[in-house]
Parts: structure tokens; sequence; C-alpha cells
């Protein structure tokens, strides 16, 4: 039996030894969006009791990419709630009870063997050809025994009694029935000699207190299951339903790794990515929508999760992929949202010497120019930088190829004579400035691409821009006249 499908409470229960990497993310986002279809509530709960895997940082750093992706919890650190406190650390005594009332029912022991022995233990297994695994030292050893050993201060450990022999089963949401040989299972260590639980205890113990209905978690704890269902059963509590997520591979069908891109969700934040690409893309990382579409909104996937449509072969991250769907999320964005995030980007990247803050009557200008062509915000300074800093110019940076040094003059000398006419003087706009600029370099005897990518780069200093007529528009006459003068000043100089 299995907790009731009604109430769904899931939680997500990283440990803070690392980075939030993109496993744990799509983790995060499963339980999350799993929560949110059924009206549920989505924990987040810190398992912190592997006090020497601790990493500095790590715990901000996983609250960060949370926040982020928009993955907020409705009980957790920060937040509270009525099972907390959220984080093991601070339930130490709760586990110690337990593993008490396992001592209790008889269905765990203390064991008193050092670390030292242990490793004995197992180099003679290994010399004698038998499987690894703790050999039940103490598994008979009379109660006093070991608290005699506890005075004279050996480490204890609490340890599950595990049955010598039969079966486990459980059914897993997407893998069906799971079996458990209980002889593979040695007798696991639940309470540390420093007090502090074992994953396997202290995971248990918060889901049963924590009411969580649903458990979905990466493939690689499948093995770690059937203790669960152990502990369960010689506590008495009913354990909640299990749905062990595919394994997250690279292109190459190994191992996530920095080999594959970047791994820490954190590095695509800071690499341009939107976090509704990233979510998009994740959630399609092992779960069918059921059509073949692709782009799909938070709501639409909010609205469609189901764990049916979750399948056990192993995802494969391609961050080629990923990155067009960001280029298709910032496609799709509004002047408004990208005006927004392209302006913390640039007053983030723009030398100093620009004015802060920056323009953004300018910037909202520029946003339709470029957006089709970005494909992650980091993209965007090198396209747009010129409008906020006049070049440094040399020749180089101007003289297009094929085209003379006089005649890259002459073009820039023509192009001034008409900005000072008063049609186009008068009304500096896109058609304008187009309809004026055509005829002129129609009287040139160049390609049109050489001319007009005379003015482009006299104004921009770059090989690629934005359309150009728009971007002397947006430039305004005065300052395109003054880039333009700079420019035939550094042609004219080095003469
Ligand atoms: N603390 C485990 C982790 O770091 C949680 C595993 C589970 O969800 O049970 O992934």
């Amino acid at each position: 039996m299995t907790k009731s499908q009604e109430n769904i409470r899931v939680r997500f229960a990283p440990s803070p030894t690392g980075e939030p990497h993109l496993g744990a993310m799509r983790t995060a986002l499963f339980n999350w969006l799993f929560a949110k279809h059924h009206n549920g509530k989505f924990i987040l709960r810190i398992e912190d009791t592997d006090q020497t895997r601790k990493q500095e940082g790590s715990l901000e750093n996983i609250i960060k990419g949370l926040e982020w992706m928009g993955l907020d919890w409705d009980e957790g650190p920060k937040k509270g709630g009525e099972y907390g406190p959220y984080t093991q650390s601070e339930r130490k005594h709760l586990y110690s009870n337990a593993a008490k009332t396992l001592l209790d029912n008889g269905h765990a022991y203390l064991c008193d063997r050092t670390p030292e022995e242990l490793k004995l233990m197992r180099e003679t297994q290994k010399r004698e050809g038998k499987p690894p695994g703790y050999d039940g030292f103490s598994r008979n050893r009379k109660l006093e025994e070991l608290e005699k050993s506890r005075k004279e201060g050996r480490p204890i450990v609490t340890r599950l009694k595990v049955p010598k022999n039969g079966n486990r089963k459980f059914t897993d949401s997407i893998r069906g029935e799971i079996n458990f040989d209980l002889s593979t299972i040695d007798d696991f260590v639940i309470l540390k000699a420093d007090g502090m639980p074992t994953y396997h205890l202290a995971n248990v113990v918060d889901d049963h207190l924590m009411q969580i209905s649903h458990v979905l978690r990466g493939e690689e704890w499948i093995s770690s299951t059937p203790k669960h269902i152990l502990l369960y059963e010689f506590l008495g509590f009913t354990p909640p339903n299990y749905v062990h997520l595919s394994l997250l591979l690279g292109k190459d069908k190994t191992k996530l790794s920095k080999r594959h891109g970047a791994t820490s969700i954190l590095e695509y934040k800071n690499s341009g990515f939107l976090p509704e690409a990233l979510n998009n893309y994740l959630t399609l990382l092992g779960w069918y929508p059921g059509e073949n579409q692709e782009i799909l909104s938070k709501n639409e996937i909010i609205k469609k999760f189901n764990l049916k449509g979750l399948n056990d072969s192993p995802a494969i991250f391609d961050q080629e992929k990923l990155t067009w769907m960001n280029g298709v999320y910032i496609r799709q964005s509004s002047t408004e949202f990208l005006t927004k995030i392209f302006h913390e980007e640039l007053e983030k990247k723009l030398p100093n010497t620009v004015k802060r803050p920056v323009n953004k009557g300018i910037l909202k200008k520029i946003v339709p120019l470029v957006k089709d062509r970005l494909k992650t915000t980091n993209d965007l300074i090198e396209y747009v930088d010129f409008f906020f800093l006049p070049p440094t110019q040399t020749d180089h940076t101007i003289i297009q190829k094929g085209v003379s040094k006089e005649e890259t003059i002459k073009i820039l000398e023509k192009t001034i004579l008409m900005f000072n006419k008063q049609e186009i003087h008068q009304n500096f706009v896109t058609e304008n400035i187009e309809k004026y600029l055509r005829n002129l370099i129609g009287t040139f005897e160049l390609k049109t691409r050489q001319s007009l990518g005379t003015i482009r780069s006299a104004v921009t200093g770059k090989d690629v821009a934005p359309p150009l007529f728009d971007t002397l528009s947006i430039l305004g006459l005065e300052e395109c006249r003054k880039r333009i003068k700079n420019s035939l000043e550094v042609l004219n100089k080095q003469n």
C-alpha cells in the first residue's frame, strides 16, 4: 500500500554538496510541475546530514538557481511551513527517536566496529572472493556489551537488521514493479557515531513526517529504495509513491559533465539564457507532452504535465538545441520585456565611460532590430555597444574590401553633403534616409554592399550591425554626422 494520491505533496531534497546542476534542476522542475498540475504543495528540504561533503555557498546557489528558474516552494527554507524545520541538521532529535524505535522493536542494533576494523573486513572479503558488505559482526551481540564499548569511547553506530532472505517490491510509476532480493542488502548504518542520521533514515523519516505523497527523484536512487521500503515497514509508516526519473546524459551517451557544456544552472543564468527557455527545454528531457510540440509555455506545461508522459530511457542533453530554443524565446518575447533584461545586461557590461543609467528610450528602438539575431542575451553587447559608445576607428575598420581609400573618403564626404540637404535634415527617419542614400550610392561605381558597408563601418565600426537605415535613424543626424566626420579625420590623418 502507498500513500493516497489525493493530497499531492512533493519535495525537492538537495544536498548542499555542489553547484545546482542541470540534472537536479530537472528533478526540481518535474516535482514543481507535478505539484502545480495537481494544486498540490512543493516542498524544499535541505539534506545536509553529511557534514563532510557540505560545500560553502552551495545552499545559497541552489536557492538562487531555484529562484531564477521561478520554481517557488510552498514550504521550506526562507518560507517556513507547518512541517518545519526544513533543514535536516536542525531535525536530529527526530532521527534519533526513529532509530530508538527501531532498536526497541528489534529491527536495529548497535555496532562498535571502528573504521579501521571495517576496512580490514573489506580487505579480507576481497581476498577470499566474498561479496563486499558488512558481515553482521554485532548483529547478535548483547546491548550491555555495546553500551560498555560506548563508555570506553569506541564509535557506536546503529544498523538496520535487514532480513537475511526474502524479497521486497515497490511500484515505480514509470517502470512498474521492481523486486529486490534482500540477501543483496547488508545491515546498513542508519545513525552514525556522531549522532547524525544517514541519508536513508533522514529521508524516510522526513518524507513520512512531511506527508510526502510522491517521491520524484533521479534513477540513481532506485537501489536505495528497498532500504527505504524496509525502514517504512519497520517504523510502521506508509511509503510514498515512487517515480524515478530517467538519467540525464550528454550527446555521446555518457554521464552529463563539463565536457558537454555548462552543467550548473547558474552558468546558464550568467551566459544570457532565459529561465523560460531553460524550463521548457529541461521539461522535454524525459517527458513527452503528447504531441510533437516543443515550444510550450510554463502554463501549458503545467496543464499537460502528467506522470504518464515520463519515460525511462535516458534523456540526452544537447546544448546546441537549448541555445536554439533560447533564441526562439528571445524572438517571441515582447519589446517591453527584452528592453528590461537588455537594459540590465548593458548596465552590467557597457564600459564605465557610458553614462548611466543606460538610455532606455534608445534601447527600446534597438530591440526589434536585434532580437531575431540573438541566441543569448550575452550576444547583445557586441551588436549594440556602438549605439552607446562611438567606435574607435582606424583605416582598417572603415575601408571595405575592394574599395580604395580615396573612394571611401569620397563616399563619406558625399554622405555628409547629402545629410545637409533640408529634406533629409528635417525628416531623418528610416524611409527617408533609405531613399536619399540609395539615390546617392547609385552615382558611385561600386557595389551597393561596398558603398553602404562604408557608411555602416564609418558610423558603427563594425562588419556586422543591425539594419543600416534604422541604425542611422536611431543614432540621429547629429551623431551620424559627427561619426562620419571623425572617420574622415582618421582617414585623412594617415594620408
Ligand atoms: N539528498 C538527495 C540528493 O541529493 C535526495 C534524494 C532523494 O530525493 O531522495 O539528491
